[in-house]
């Protein structure tokens, strides 16, 4: 994730054919894909919650394009993994495959990367991010220790988004609603959060402007080091992926410019 403020360093990743073997709709917005088949003895595990695979898809016009996906579980046993999509409508690639795949479909990733697991040594957790981040998150917060504590705000368009998501008793998870998607919403539901004394662990991600509007908030304001910070845009309004990675050049896509 080159806008995070945590790179990882970069590793060839390998190809790899998978096959749908179910799909679950987790809500009106998120369908999970599970995904097996021999290419899965292939897949090289990582530790970080957030590892996540580039998926291959073809433009209607013939065009090969990659877009970006969270691994959201990994199941050695039944030698499947799970990645949870964003259903936003006709437009795109993945989010209308997503919604429509059916069992026995191909899928071809690459990865997985990664760059975030929580800081054992952190005080506390804070998680802020949209639905796009939420298999992230919820990975995150399953893998903290029980006695772990902390808070995860997590903004979505409509009320039936909201899903249970198992966290340690310490940590709660507090729901945004905002169908107009203010690009300041989860900046200021950090400002109110009721902030912890010790060092903080925080991991946000999500539209990239709403990400870009955490910056005064985390840095500014609570005076964070850049290295207690994950943080990037995970997709930009108005922008196909293709788009939106090639905008990480530009001033529009950048989180932290060079001096
Ligand atoms: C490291 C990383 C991990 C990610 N993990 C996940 C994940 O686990 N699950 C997930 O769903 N997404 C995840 N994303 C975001 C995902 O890559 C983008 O949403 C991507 O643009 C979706 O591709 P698409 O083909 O559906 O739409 P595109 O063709 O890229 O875009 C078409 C249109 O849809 C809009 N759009 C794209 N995504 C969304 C959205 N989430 N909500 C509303 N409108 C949208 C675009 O702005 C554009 O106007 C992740 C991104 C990164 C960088």
């Amino acid at each position: 994730m080159a806008l995070s403020s945590r790179t990882a360093p970069r590793t060839p990743k390998p190809t790899i054919e998978l096959e749908v073997v179910s799909t679950t709709r987790l809500s009106p917005h998120l369908v999970r894909v599970r995904l097996g088949g021999d290419g899965f003895a292939r897949f090289q595990d990582r530790v970080d919650t957030d590892k996540y695979a580039k998926l291959k898809f073809t433009t209607p016009e013939g065009d090969p394009v990659t877009r970006t996906y969270t691994i959201r579980r990994v199941d050695a046993d039944a030698q499947v993994l799970e990645i949870d999509f964003v259903v936003h409508g006709d437009e795109g690639l993945a989010g209308p495959w997503a919604a429509s795949v059916r069992p026995g479909a191909a899928l071809t990733i690459l990865g997985p990367g990664g760059g975030y697991a929580p800081n054992p040594d952190a005080d506390w957790y804070l998680f802020v991010g949209d639905l796009s981040a939420v298999p992230a998150i919820a990975s995150a917060l399953e893998s903290l220790a029980t006695d772990a504590v902390g808070l995860a705000i997590i903004e979505v368009e409509s009320a039936d988004a909201v899903l249970e998501l198992t966290a340690p008793a310490g940590v709660g998870v507090q729901w945004i609603v905002d169908p107009d998607h203010e690009v300041d919403r989860l900046a200021n539901a950090v400002r109110a959060a009721t902030w912890r004394d010790g060092h903080v662990d925080v991991f946000a991600h999500g539209e990239r402007e709403s990400m870009k509007a955490l910056r005064p908030a985390l840095f500014e304001e609570r005076g964070l080091e850049r290295s207690q910070v994950s943080l990037s845009g995970y997709w930009a309004r108005g922008r196909t992926e293709d788009r939106f990675q090639a905008e990480k050049r530009e001033p529009v896509g950048q989180f932290f410019p060079e001096a």
